[in-house]
């Protein structure tokens, strides 16, 4: 399986899909050789370890999953492996794991994508919500959304790449978030098609 290195994801070399209406419209990643960076099934085991996180902290993340699998057009699912008291990340132990733990302070969480650099093909992908910031499942004023950065994150988890332009604060994939925000939760036309694009 390991024929070639895996090298982490980082958002290095972005492609850009210009839709019809609007420069920009979503990003997904490629390899040096231009391949996409996507899993090569349409499908993604994951499982949660809620420890340090929020009360309804498993539900939000499978709300937020539910979300990426029930877009109409895309081929792609998630499917809940069930818990987990792994608190591995950046680790590509064939483990899809979503975890509460310590980040950097400005990180309000992380995707950690283990590629192929040849075929572009995806085999790892964890996600960790920083403990130095308070989170909710409730969308409470002073607290960071749990489902509202699970989408987003499952997002890069797919390939999609943040967006920073004026156009794009309204999309889940715009890389900025804030306290009590929910508007991630649910996708924008932009983020459909990216998945849509990725996962026909
Ligand atoms: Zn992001």
């Amino acid at each position: 399986m390991k024929k070639f290195p895996l090298f982490l994801f980082s958002g290095l070399i972005l492609f850009c899909f210009l839709s019809s209406t609007d420069a920009g419209a979503f990003e997904a990643s490629k390899t040096d050789s231009g391949k996409l960076i996507k899993w090569a099934f349409p499908q993604e085991t994951y499982r949660i370890n809620a420890s340090g996180g929020p009360s309804g902290s498993i539900k939000a993340i499978r709300r937020s999953a539910a979300t990426w699998t029930n877009v109409t057009g895309s081929s792609f699912i998630f499917i809940y492996g069930g818990k987990t008291t792994s608190t591995a990340y950046g680790i590509n132990d064939g483990e899809n794991l979503m975890n509460f733990g310590k980040l950097p302070l400005g990180t309000l969480a992380e995707n950690y994508n283990w590629y192929n650099p040849i075929t572009g093909r995806v085999y790892d992908s964890d996600i960790k919500f920083n403990t130095r910031y308070k989170w909710a499942t409730t969308g409470v004023a002073g607290y960071y959304d749990v489902q509202n950065i699970a989408t987003h994150e499952m997002g890069h988890s797919l390939s999609l790449a943040d967006l920073y332009g004026p156009g794009d604060t309204a999309k889940t994939m715009y890389g900025y978030s804030s306290e009590s925000e929910i508007k991630k939760r649910s996708l924008t036309r932009d983020d459909i098609n990216g998945i849509k694009y990725l996962y026909p």
